[in-house]
């Protein structure tokens, strides 16, 4: 072990080699990305332990979870598992949590117990929820829902930046949006009277939010020496990545907890503040520019300025990025210690989908031709909203992916609630695992008992619980266009479900009851109706219109949407009213799904259900589902359907297209399966800027570099806020890159993937700069639109840009061929070209392979 240590440090070049053994009692690494600072943060681990000191006496403070896994990992590699294990490693929030389960019962006045329980967002917000209710009883559950979760924001906003409770004054433009509610703005005065009956109802239930985790460890720190102490002498040495990070309450602690004052101790953090990318969220960058030679006495600044990661074109396309508006201050250029040139490319593609398309064939053609495995491929983007136009590429080409951060579109709560509503509507009577699903979500009268009676009932048949509740569905008539189309005008103007549709169907609930003797109460059988007569009205609209019309009828009439909006479903109703959205636009765009798949295409323009069963290879999986009973498949009803060839287009069951909408689903969704079956490294990464943060791939794919997503603005802010946050995101994002960086940027967009909601879009105003330093870089297009580098937007560049070349317009042609002629540097019509090298490139538009200069 110690020989392995010895040659590890002996890999360091001379300067990572002086940080890591630095005996200073305070030192701070200062260096750009790849530079080798986590890598010196394990040398400096490893160093320690040859050097004697115990595992138990040093903590290493990393910025996620998985980058602490990371850490250990090498270190068990290093140093065998054994010591390895005895280290401290974890998050600000996680070695809190660890100090508090020691120390709380100390801390005078906290009342509570070291098995405190730790409350996440959603159970935060539903104790601000019961304050609100106790101090204004009279607002309505939806403005109290909204409010609940502003002021926990509000809080956690005001606790990140270590600020008192008496520093609050309720002036906040925060505030005027839940101002809506009558008597809000007087009530509202009082805000800290909220934060505190909050804290006391969450220490009534011995309960500390996350932000509580790290306040309530600063004031036990404070208040307690004797806990301050004992740590300082435990934690001799304290290693904390991503410093630029931190906000003032993990400062904060990072002073209290280090040994500075006791011989023989180490702060040692490491960061960089070209790379600080959470101010938003109260990280405070001068803790590590300033404040922390001002508190730390003796404390030495190393500078690190080799980049061991990207290839030089790579890091001359993220300074080009940082330069726009004049280079930070104290910027220390990096140098590419790799020798080659990489590979990097601007792509404009037409459109976000023809963008995942390209994406996704490169990724291919790196695969096959370049031999990189997909764990070495990453797509990144500025919003997390883009995710699903890759998720969907990726999906149908059979490429493996996981997504960062958050779960994949298909596999979030509220779309899976969404399609099992769907699924019920075309399989009322057989598919049961979709009606468990939704049965009592949201909650209507059928819950975990009366199910069971149910149940209990159902197995007495020898039937499930389906085809017990919905098992007349195939046989009783759809609803006419007439009787339809006031219910469904009443549907979209109430958002509720017409009681007169529950008188439609035979009252299920009360002939069992009675059959039975179930017992059934009142809340149980109006429940029963009222499912039923969601399941005809929709299976009705499927019929004689669309699946986006559909989906509607079942978000407004089940009462689904309305229980997002009320918090019902769990934390960010704001995100899953807009998941909601994106579905219902998804189901609106039948291109977008039928055209997924060539052949499936075609046959919901016509063929059988059996052409599509031997399409699928005669196993029927993912296919549209058939209503399918005793082993015997029929149509779902034999009278002839006057809506069938006009907006429904003819499926299968003679509801329309929503069996082939729910094809898409599955095959999303059996995707989602083989994901998961892949060895769990192969895979494709998909996530946002922020979540890259301290990683690294062989192959980049940067996408959406727009102006507008890069940098990311919303609605009015421009100006109003600070964009030099966004620049550093953008170069973070291209300095994940090692080997090939792709940046791409399209004529229209819509973020959603909603081709009916595209946009004209303008490349990003870094665009300019990145190809301008980014020596050799290839710009191609397979758009036929219009493309025109000149930005107004970059406004600190006069230069006679001929960056205004534009493509020609073309007819369009086939999708993702690209042509690369290669010209001489000339300033022509129809492409872009290097300034600067000889053997720059312009491009033809696509499909013709002659360029049009
Ligand atoms: P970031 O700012 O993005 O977090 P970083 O400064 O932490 O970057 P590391 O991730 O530690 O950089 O290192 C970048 C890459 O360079 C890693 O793959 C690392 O193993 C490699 N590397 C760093 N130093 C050396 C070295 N001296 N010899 C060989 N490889 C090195
Ligand atoms: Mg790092």
């Amino acid at each position: 072990q110690y020989k392995k240590t010895q040659e590890y440090l002996l890999s360091l070049n001379e300067e990572q080699h002086k940080a890591a053994l630095c005996s200073s009692p305070a030192v701070r690494v200062k260096a750009g990305p790849g530079s080798g600072k986590t890598r010196v943060v394990t040398a400096r681990v490893a160093h320690l332990l040859s050097q004697g000191i115990s595992s138990s006496g040093i903590l290493v403070i990393t910025f996620t979870n998985k980058a602490s896994e990371e850490l250990k990992e090498r270190l068990g590699h290093l140093l065998g598992t054994n010591v390895a294990k005895d280290i401290s490693t974890g998050t600000f929030h996680s070695v809190c949590a660890r100090i508090l389960r020691s120390y709380i019962e100390d801390l005078p006045g906290a009342k509570l117990k070291s098995d405190f329980t730790i409350f996440d967002r959603d159970d935060s917000d539903k104790v601000m929820r019961q304050v609100v209710d106790s101090f204004m009883g009279d607002t309505p559950a939806k403005e109290a829902n909204k409010l609940a979760k502003e002021i926990v924001s509000a809080y956690s906003q005001m606790r990140n930046q270590h600020a008192s409770l008496h520093d609050v004054k309720i002036t906040s433009s925060h505030l005027d949006s839940c101002n809506s509610a009558a008597g809000l703005a007087t009530k509202f005065r009082n805000l800290p009277n909220f934060f505190s009956e909050y804290t006391r109802l969450c220490r009534e239930s011995n309960g500390l939010d996350f932000d509580d985790l790290l306040g309530v460890t600063v004031a036990l720190l404070q208040k307690v020496p004797q806990a301050r102490e004992e740590l300082q002498q435990r934690w001799r040495h304290i290693l904390v990545d991503e410093f630029q990070d931190t906000n003032s309450a993990q400062y904060h602690l990072v002073k209290l907890i280090s040994p500075s004052s006791v011989s023989n101790g180490s702060v040692f953090v490491v960061g960089d503040p070209d790379q600080a990318i959470y101010e938003w969220r109260g990280a405070n960058p001068e803790n590590m520019e300033n404040q922390f030679e001002l508190d730390f006495k003796g404390c030495e600044t190393m500078f690190l300025n080799c980049n061991y990661r990207s290839f030089a074109p790579i890091l001359g396309a993220a300074e080009g990025v940082l330069s726009h508006g004049g280079m930070p201050k104290l910027h220390q250029p990096l140098m590419a210690v790799r020798e080659g040139l990489g590979h990097v490319e601007h792509v404009h593609v037409e459109h976000e989908r023809e963008e995942a398309g390209w994406v996704t064939s490169q990724i291919r053609q790196l695969k096959s031709k370049e031999g990189s495995k997909y764990e070495d491929i990453a797509v990144l983007y500025r919003t997390n909203l883009q995710s699903r136009s890759f998720e969907e590429s990726l999906t149908s080409a059979r490429i493996p992916f996981r997504v960062l951060g958050e779960k994949p579109f298909w596999q979030r709560s509220e779309i899976k609630d969404m399609t099992c509503y769907l699924r019920l509507t075309s399989n009322p009577s057989v598919d049961v695992v979709a009606l468990n699903a939704i049965i009592n979500t949201p909650s209507r009268g059928l819950g975990a008992k009366t199910l069971e009676k149910l149940q209990n009932v159902a197995e007495a048949q020898g039937v499930n619980l389906a085809q017990l509740l919905m098992g007349d569905m195939r046989k009783i008539p759809l609803l006419d266009k007439q009787t339809l189309e006031p219910l469904l005008a009443e549907v979209e103007m109430t958002k509720l479900l017409p009681d007169r549709t529950c008188d439609l169907l035979p009252d299920i609930g009360s002939t069992l009851s009675k059959e039975h003797q179930l017992k059934l109460n009142k809340e149980a059988i109006k429940g029963l109706k009222q499912l039923r007569a969601l399941v005809l009205l929709a299976r009705s609209t499927a019929y004689h219109r669309t699946v986006a019309g559909t989906v509607k009828v079942l978000e407004l009439a089940s009462g689904y949407r309305q229980s997002v909006e009320e918090g019902s479903q769990g934390d960010n109703a704001p995100k899953k009213l807009r998941n909601l959205d994106i579905l219902h636009s998804v189901a609106g765009d039948p291109d977008s799904w039928a055209s997924r798949d060539g052949d499936l295409r075609n046959t919901a323009k016509g063929f059988s259900s059996q052409d599509l069963i031997s399409a699928s290879g005669g196993t029927g999986r993912g296919l549209a589902e058939v209503e399918m009973l005793d082993g015997e498949e029929r149509p779902l009803q034999s009278e002839p359907s006057p809506g069938m060839n006009s907006t429904a287009g003819g499926g299968v069951s003679g509801l329309g297209q929503l069996p082939w909408f729910l094809q898409h689903v599955s095959l999303m969704r059996e995707l989602d399966e083989l994901k998961d079956n892949a060895e769990a490294q192969q895979r494709v990464s998909l996530m946002t800027l922020h979540t890259s943060k301290g990683l690294e791939f062989r192959n980049v794919f940067f996408v959406g570099f727009e102006d507008g997503i890069v940098p990311l603005i919303r609605g009015q802010d421009e100006g109003a806020r600070n964009l030099d946050e966004e620049k550093r995101l953008a170069y973070v994002g291209i300095t994940r890159a090692m080997d090939r960086l792709y940046i791409l940027t399209a004529t229209k967009r819509s973020i959603l993937g909603i081709p009916s909601q595209r946009k004209p879009a303008t490349p990003s105003r870094y665009l300019k700069r990145l190809l301008l330093t980014g020596a050799g870089i290839k710009s191609t297009s397979t758009s036929s639109g219009q493309f025109s580098l000149h930005n107004n937007n970059d406004n600190d560049d006069n230069d006679n840009s001929p960056f205004r070349g534009r493509a020609k317009k073309e007819p369009s042609s086939r999708q993702g061929v690209r042509t690369v002629t290669s010209v001489g540097s000339a300033v022509k019509p129809g492409g872009f070209y290097d300034t600067r090298k000889e053997n720059a490139t312009i491009t033809g538009t696509r499909g013709t392979g002659v360029s049009k200069g």
